[in-house]
């Protein structure tokens, strides 16, 4: 898959279970995108992106960094 915040090639690493993308990318690094979100967040600019990932890192308890509604309207 290509990465949606930055657009290098990256992995999908989405467990079958899981409502959300999650992405492994060498750039961003690993981090979950909210199923209910993804549009939403594919849409937005690259800065608005890259803000609400960094939200999202901020924000993490350890494991993937989680990009939620929250994160977007950080950017
Ligand atoms: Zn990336």
């Amino acid at each position: 898959m290509q990465c949606p915040v930055c657009a290098r090639p990256a992995q999908n690493l989405t467990p079958n279970t899981l409502d959300g993308v999650v992405v492994g990318c060498g750039h961003c690094g690993s981090y979950r995108i909210h199923g209910g979100t993804f549009h939403e967040f594919v849409s937005l600019e690259l800065a608005q992106r890259l803000a609400a990932l960094e939200a999202a890192k901020l924000a993490s308890q350890g494991g993937w960094p989680l990009v939620n509604a929250r994160c977007l309207s950080a950017g």
